[in-house]
């Protein structure tokens, strides 16, 4: 049998990990839902997806260097999107990890940002180059737990993502593929897990969907009992099957 190529493995390596993602989200879904094995399985997803790309990064390194790294605004004003476990997510450790102040202060900055962003579309948000709600000081304030889609995106040359930046994103950025391939794959999984456990298809845009998260400490339960908590918030939705 002729051996397989990197790519070939890399490919399969991605294919394995979405569907350890599946069950892993079925299982954890399965049974009495709680949010801590909600919140526990998206850190496991998070975690999934970090070893999944050093995994294939190894296996095809770039032909050049990640340039990505802490102090680095420029993709940070561009719409996102994220699934409501991810939201849950970050909206817990955003609690656990503040004081009331800071806590209330993200929250305003949250709800602004919503209020700014709500209900436009990708290329007006390029235009329009208002950075992440949870940008500050030119880092990202929720490093540890930010969604999936921010961890897909690598870019080789820092200087042409500031010149994306500053053309609002009409010049184009070298990205590592096979990063974000291997982010999508479990980000899929993840999906795939939630549908086959009964939830409908939601793809929330991040701002509105973390003010909604912030607003009321018994969202998650809300959404894991099947309210349409995030309904103001979800641009792509369709019921599960
Ligand atoms: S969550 Fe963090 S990494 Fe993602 S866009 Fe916002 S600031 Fe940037």
């Amino acid at each position: 049998m002729p051996q397989k190529t990197p790519g070939e493995r890399a490919a399969a390596l991605i294919g394995r990990a979405a569907e350890a993602q599946r069950r892993a989200t079925r299982k954890a879904l399965s049974g009495g839902r709680s949010v801590a094995r909600l919140l526990a399985m998206t850190r496991a997803a998070l975690a999934r997806v970090e070893r999944t790309i050093e995994r294939v990064n190894k296996m095809m390194p770039p032909a050049r260097a990640i340039a990505c790294g802490p102090q680095c605004p420029f993709c940070c004003h561009i719409r996102l999107t994220a699934s409501p476990p991810e939201v849950l997510l970050i909206a817990d450790h955003l609690r656990g990890s503040l004081g009331n102040e800071a806590l209330a202060k993200t929250k305003l900055r949250v709800a602004n940002m919503d209020h700014l962003t709500r209900g436009h579309d990708e290329a007006r948000r390029e235009a329009m180059r208002l950075p992440c709600a949870m940008l500050v000081d030119r880092s990202c304030a929720i490093h540890s737990v930010r969604p999936v889609s921010c961890r897909a995106v690598a870019s080789v040359d820092v200087a042409a993502c500031e010149r994306a930046y500053a053309s609002r994103m009409a010049e184009p950025v070298p990205q590592v593929r096979l990063q974000g391939t291997a982010a999508d794959g479990i980000g899929y999984g993840l999906i795939a897990g939630l549908r086959e456990s009964g939830f409908g298809l939601e793809n929330l845009e991040f701002n509105a969907g973390l003010h909604i998260a912030l607003q009321n400490e018994d969202t998650a339960q809300c959404w894991l009992d099947g309210e349409p908590v995030f309904a103001p918030a979800t641009e792509i939705a369709e019921k599960s099957g």
